[in-house]
């Protein structure tokens, strides 16, 4: 089952990037517009049968596909395992707009509002029917926090570097996160997500051998995003010593 929602997932944030193609039904390929058969769109199964191309235009089909997959249903498993059950909903649809976000992100550097911004109002509202483990005041000031921070950020990186070195799309994510994980979450995130995204770009600068690379910033801040809620009780006890 979470499978078949990570393949959801996909789609959706494909569907996102190209919002043309939002009310089509049918999975087709990106290249040759041909719609693909039910065989060949079998969540991991079909990438791999395929060897990564279509079956048609023999267009190489992007890995993201598999990838998010694999980790959607990792995710929510452990979320399952991990989270109290009532919590689950809320947290559900928090891990779903954060993969759609990875997804997007680490394809056309894009994040959409529709999973981040227009989900703040839906984690007050879990907040105040107790679905999420902080209250209404906490999620109000975690999104704020969230904002302010990043803004702050890219308001320094501005007016040192002279260039943007964040985008809109990030600061609207860390204030999703707020919302759904308070102050303490945001402040997680950020840490864990800068912490994965420095060591990750000296990687990559090491291996193409290049001074400036140009990363997304949203897998990281949602990968921290998601070590928060899956380690909530031992960060707690951890950042309050
Ligand atoms: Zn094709």
């Amino acid at each position: 089952m979470f499978l078949a929602w990570g393949s959801y997932l996909n789609s959706l944030g494909y569907r996102l990037l190209h919002l043309n193609s939002f009310f089509q039904r049918r999975s087709f390929c990106p290249s040759c517009k041909k719609i693909i058969a039910w065989y060949d769109n079998l969540p991991i199964v079909s990438w791999f049968n395929l060897r990564g191309q279509c079956r048609s235009c023999k267009q190489p089909i992007s890995w993201l596909y598999p990838f998010i997959e694999i980790i959607s249903t990792l995710l929510f498993a452990l979320l399952y395992n991990y989270t109290e059950a009532h919590y689950f909903p809320a947290y559900f649809i928090f891990f779903s707009a954060l993969i759609v976000t990875i997804r997007t992100d680490l394809d056309q550097m894009l994040i959409s509002r529709y999973v981040t911004l227009y989900l703040v109002p839906i984690a007050y509202l879990a907040t105040v029917y107790n679905q999420l483990p902080l209250s209404c005041s906490m999620a109000i000031i975690g999104s704020l926090f969230g904002y302010f921070l990043l803004w702050c950020a890219k308001t320094i990186s501005k007016a040192l570097l002279g260039q943007d070195g964040m985008g809109q799309g990030d600061l609207e994510l860390l204030a999703m996160i707020g919302a759904f994980t308070g102050p303490l979450g945001c402040w997680v995130a950020l840490t864990i997500g800068s912490f994965l995204g420095t060591i990750i770009t000296l990687i990559i600068m090491a291996i193409r051998q290049q001074r400036i690379v140009k990363i997304p910033f949203g897998p990281y801040l949602a990968a921290g995003a998601i070590f928060f809620v899956l380690l909530q009780p031992a960060c707690i006890s951890y950042f309050s010593i």
